[in-house]
C-alpha cells in the first residue's frame, strides 16, 4: 500500500514513511493511494476471529511494509486483556436487542483514545530502535489525548514525552491520572496559562525547523494515520458482534470531535463492511453536525469554542475531516487544497448546491448534536432503563444515535469514555458518584511529578533541549 497527501503533493510513500508524522509536506493529511476491498469470501472468515487476529488481518492492509510477524508481535502485545480488561478488548453490551454499546473505554485512561495510541507506542518503539533514533514527543492537552499519549509511551526505549498543560485547569482526576506517572521518559510541564497557550508554544516549536530537527521533535495529534487505521478494527468487532450474519446492516452512532474516530468508521465502510447509516453526534460545539446538515463547514475561532461537559468533543475544527473530504469529491487534491486554503484562513466552505453534498448520504452520514440538558437526561435514562452508567460524550452519541436511527437496523454506539472520568455530571444525572475501579481509588492521593513554568517559548525550548538529548 502507498499513502499520498491529499493535497496532491507528496510522492505515494510507504507506511513507515509516514508512521511517525502523519502530516505531508505540502500541508495536507496522508491517506491510503485506495481503499482495500474486503471480499465476502474474506468477510466470511473474519467473522469468528479473535480481536487480536482481527487486527492482524485489517492492519496488514495497511502497514505492509512491516513484517508479518513482526506486526503480529506487536499486535498480541498491544491487545492484551491486562490492559484492555478483557479478551474481547472492546466487548459489545446490549441493551435490549438492536440496541447495543461498544466498550472502547477499557484502556489504562479509560477512553477510546487508548485503542490507538497503545499500538502507535509500540510502533514507536519498533520502527525507532530499528533506525536507532530517538524521537521527543511534544504536545498540549486538555485531559484525554495527553494522558492516552503518555500511558502509552511510558517506559518506551527512544522516546521522551513533553507534555504541556494548563496549570490547574484539568479535572482533579486527569490532573492525577498524568502527574502520578514516575516514568523518567515523561515529562508534564504545567503551564501557567489556558490550552490555547499550550497549543500556541507547540506551534512555535514545531514551526522552528532547525529546534525541530536538532532536537528529533515529533508529535502524536489525532491526524497520525495509525490512529485511525488501529480504530478501523473495532467497527468490524462490533458489527461480528452485533449481527448473526454479513448479510445484515448495522448503524453506528460516534460522538465526534476532531473526526477521528469516525473517520475509521467511513474507511471500514469504504472497504465494504456492510454500514447503513454512521451517525455523526456532536455537543454544543456543532461545526460538523452543521456541515454535514448545511454543507457548509465553518471553523469557529477559539474564542467561539465552548466549554461543554463532554469537553473532549470541544474542537473550532476538526482535524481529520480533510480525509473524508478528499473522498467525498472524488479524490481531487487540487480542490481539497482550495477549500483548505480557506480553512486555514479560519474562513468557511460551502458544498450545498454542488453534486458533492448530495452524494453525503451514499457514505452513509447523518448527524445531530446534544447539548448539556440532552445529555444529563440521557445519562439518567439509561441508567434508569437499563442500569447501565455512561459518561457524558457517549451520551451525547446515544441521543443522536436513537432519534436518527432507521427501524430494524441495529444501532451500535461507540462508548468513548468511562463515567469515572466525570464524576460532576454523572452526580447531576443520577445523584450519585460513578464507580471507580479499585486501581484508580486512591488516585488523586499518589505523589505527582510535573514543573511550572510561564507560557514563554523560549524557556520551553531550553528545558526540552535541555533534557531531549
Ligand atoms: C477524543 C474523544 C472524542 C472525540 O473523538 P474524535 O476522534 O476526535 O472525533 C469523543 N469522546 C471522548 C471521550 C474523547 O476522548
Amino acid at each position: 500500500m502507498r499513502y499520498i497527501s491529499t493535497r496532491g503533493g507528496m510522492t505515494p510513500k510507504a507506511f513507515s514513511e509516514i508512521l511517525l508524522s502523519g502530516l505531508s509536506p505540502d500541508g495536507g493529511l496522508a491517506i491510503p493511494q485506495a481503499y482495500p476491498r474486503i471480499s465476502r469470501e474474506t468477510l466470511a472468515t473474519w467473522r469468528d476471529m479473535s480481536y487480536q487476529s482481527l487486527a492482524f488481518e485489517i492492519l496488514s492492509l495497511f502497514m505492509d511494509d512491516i513484517p508479518a510477524e513482526d506486526l503480529r508481535a506487536i499486535i498480541n502485545r498491544t491487545y492484551t486483556a491486562e490492559t484492555f480488561g478483557s479478551d474481547d478488548i472492546t466487548p459489545l453490551k446490549t441493551l435490549e436487542p438492536g440496541f447495543h454499546i461498544l466498550a472502547l473505554s477499557n484502556g489504562p485512561t479509560l477512553a477510546f483514545k487508548d485503542i490507538a495510541m497503545q499500538l502507535l507506542g509500540n510502533l514507536f518503539e519498533y520502527t525507532l530502535a530499528k533506525t536507532g533514533e530517538e524521537l521527543n514527543i511534544l504536545g498540549a492537552t486538555s485531559g484525554d489525548t495527553g494522558s492516552s499519549a503518555e500511558y502509552a509511551m511510558r517506559g518506551k526505549k527512544g522516546i521522551r514525552v513533553f507534555m504541556l498543560s494548563p496549570h490547574g485547569k484539568m479535572s482533579r482526576f486527569q490532573t492525577a491520572q498524568m502527574f502520578s506517572l514516575q516514568d523518567e521518559n515523561i515529562f508534564n510541564i504545567a503551564i501557567r496559562g489556558v490550552f490555547d497557550d499550550c497549543q500556541d508554544i507547540v506551534k512555535a516549536v514545531s514551526n522552528d525547523h532547525t529546534f525541530k530537527q536538532a532536537h528529533r521533535i515529533g508529535t502524536v495529534n489525532s491526524i497520525n494515520w495509525a490512529r485511525v487505521a488501529a480504530q478501523i478494527v473495532y467497527y468490524f468487532k462490533g458489527y461480528f458482534a452485533a449481527t448473526q450474519s454479513n448479510d445484515e446492516e448495522v448503524a453506528f452512532a460516534v460522538p465526534s470531535g476532531n473526526f477521528g474516530n469516525i473517520c475509521a468508521g467511513h474507511v471500514a465502510r469504504m472497504m465494504g463492511l456492510p454500514i447503513r447509516q454512521l451517525i455523526l453526534a456532536t455537543n454544543e460545539n456543532d461545526v460538523l453536525d452543521e456541515f454535514f446538515r448545511t454543507g457548509v463547514y465553518r471553523p469557529r475561532a477559539t474564542s467561539e469554542t465552548r466549554h461543554t461537559s463532554s469537553p473532549s468533543m470541544d474542537i473550532s475544527k476538526a482535524s481529520n475531516f480533510e480525509r473524508f473530504i478528499f473522498d467525498l469529491i472524488d479524490r481531487d487534491a487540487v480542490k481539497v487544497t482550495g477549500l483548505w486554503a480557506c480553512v486555514d484562513k479560519g474562513q468557511a466552505f460551502d458544498l450545498s448546491g454542488t453534486p458533492f453534498f448530495e452524494r453525503i448520504k451514499d457514505f452513509g452520514f447523518v448527524s445531530g448534536s446534544s447539548n448539556h440538558s440532552a445529555r444529563i437526561a440521557t445519562i439518567r435514562e439509561i441508567y434508569q432503563k437499563y442500569r447501565v452508567l455512561v459518561d457524558t460524550h457517549t451520551a451525547d452519541g446515544l441521543r443522536v444515535g436513537y432519534a436518527l436511527r432507521e427501524n430494524n437496523i441495529p444501532l451500535i454506539c461507540m462508548e468513548t469514555a468511562q463515567p469515572a472520568k466525570f464524576s460532576e455530571s454523572i452526580q447531576e444525572a443520577i445523584g450519585q458518584e460513578p464507580p471507580r475501579s479499585a486501581s484508580y481509588e486512591h488516585l488523586e492521593d499518589l505523589p505527582q511529578r510535573f514543573v511550572v513554568k510561564d507560557a514563554d517559548v523560549d524557556a520551553i525550548k531550553t528545558y526540552i533541549a535541555e533534557r531531549a538529548g
